[in-house]
């Protein structure tokens, strides 16, 4: 089973959507979690967490011996350390896949304000993950989405594997999204009158010839994620045609 701690300084905020469908009914079997509050870590009487940086920058930065109290706290020894930061290698498929893969217990520490003291990262061999090169006011949504990704990837939480064949960003592309996807109906006319229909070879049930034409709708995509083009494999007719 896949164990995730977290610090926080806002428990609350899990299991959030993880609590949700297919993940939730994983937990307890394939994975679990405990959010832990670093507030009763806190220093003195009134449980101080923050302070202010250090230099002319302004705002506050967790301490590092509240890090170090939370750790030891929570008796956390053998595993990953994960701190969810902007300055972080940006999260990627094929690292959710290596955090999967790895037989460890995850340790994610959630940063708040300006941060936490660089000391605490350091000492204790924390890796830095970012979910993207925007800031957020909290780390808690970005441990949610790491926890999300790594979750449906372990064996077993995804019941038909199927579903990962040609799945975007899967190792075995590289850094390829899917195809454009449909269903029914086939023919969709919208409520101002538009006629989106799907290309009748995909409906066709001729695998071989499907192959082809999505290999052939998907010459360029490679190259920037993000560039599909809706208009590959749906044939979209207006009412003026
Ligand atoms: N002053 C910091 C940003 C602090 S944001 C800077 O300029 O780098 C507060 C906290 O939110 C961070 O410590 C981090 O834990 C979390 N956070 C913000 N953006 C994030 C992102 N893109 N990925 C992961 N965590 C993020």
């Amino acid at each position: 089973m896949k164990v995730f701690e977290i610090l926080t300084l806002f428990p609350e905020a899990f299991p959030g959507t993880l609590d949700l469908s297919i993940i939730k009914n994983a937990r307890g079997v394939y994975w679990d979690m405990k959010a832990h509050d670093m507030r009763e870590y806190g220093i003195g009487k009134h449980k101080i967490v923050d302070d202010e940086v250090f230099s002319h920058l302004p705002g506050m930065l967790i301490r590092p011996d509240v890090v170090e109290n939370a750790i030891e706290g929570i008796g956390f020894e053998k595993g990953r350390k994960i701190f969810l930061s902007p300055r972080g290698r940006v999260l990627d498929q094929r690292k959710v896949e290596e955090l999967a893969n790895a037989n460890e217990k995850i340790l994610l520490l959630c940063g708040r304000y300006e941060g936490i003291d660089q000391r605490a990262i350091d000492y204790f061999g924390f890796e830095e993950v970012s979910i993207g090169n925007y800031i957020l006011c909290g780390a808690e949504v970005a441990a949610m989405v790491l926890m999300e990704a790594v979750i449906r990837k372990l064996p077993g939480v995804i019941g038909n594997s199927a579903s990962f064949v040609n799945e975007s960003f899967a190792s075995e592309h590289e850094l390829e999204i899917s195809e454009n996807r449909y269903t029914r109906p086939a023919i969709w006319t919208t409520k101002k009158g538009d006629i989106l229909e799907v290309d009748s070879i995909l409906r066709s049930g001729d695998h071989k010839k499907i192959e082809l034409f999505q290999k052939n709708g998907r010459k360029g995509i490679n190259k920037g994620i993000g560039e599909q083009n809706a208009s590959v494999s749906a044939r979209i007719r207006t009412k003026t045609d």
